[in-house]
């Protein structure tokens, strides 16, 4: 079913504690953690705790918690101070675009200059 939990998903596993994850912030619907691979001083995922596979399913299907997601990531901006020198929120969607997680997620990508467009 929709935003059930899926057996072979990496992040349905953090979010479960089954994997271990450097989490700095955690709300009712959403899990907040240090991208193992960082591309960027601060390189954190924003994740809702429900399944979905890509950030265009979540908000069809539950809106709020797209919404939560998004105000965890302006929030991790803020505690990671990028909010003066600025960040990017990314949502890789499908294979074409890098996506290799098919767990909704927000990258939130700041700390260096971040150059426009990306590649
Ligand atoms: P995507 O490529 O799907 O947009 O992003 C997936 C992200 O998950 C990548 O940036 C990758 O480095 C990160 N990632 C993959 N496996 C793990 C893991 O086990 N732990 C953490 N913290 N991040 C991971
Ligand atoms: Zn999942």
């Amino acid at each position: 079913m929709a935003g059930e939990p899926q057996a072979d998903c990496l992040f349905c596993k953090i979010v479960a504690g089954e994997i271990p994850a450097t989490i700095v912030r955690e709300s009712e619907t959403t899990v907040a953690f240090r991208d193992i691979n960082p591309q960027a001083p601060t390189h954190v995922l924003v994740i809702p705790k429900v399944h979905h596979p890509d950030a265009a399913s979540l908000v069809a299907a539950e809106p709020q918690i797209a919404a939560d997601m998004l105000r965890e990531a302006g929030q991790v901006a803020l505690d990671e101070k990028l909010a003066g020198s600025g960040y990017r929120i990314v949502f890789n969607t499908g294979a074409g675009a890098g996506q290799t997680v098919f767990h909704a997620h927000a990258h939130v990508l700041g700390g260096r200059g971040l150059n426009w467009p990306p590649g």
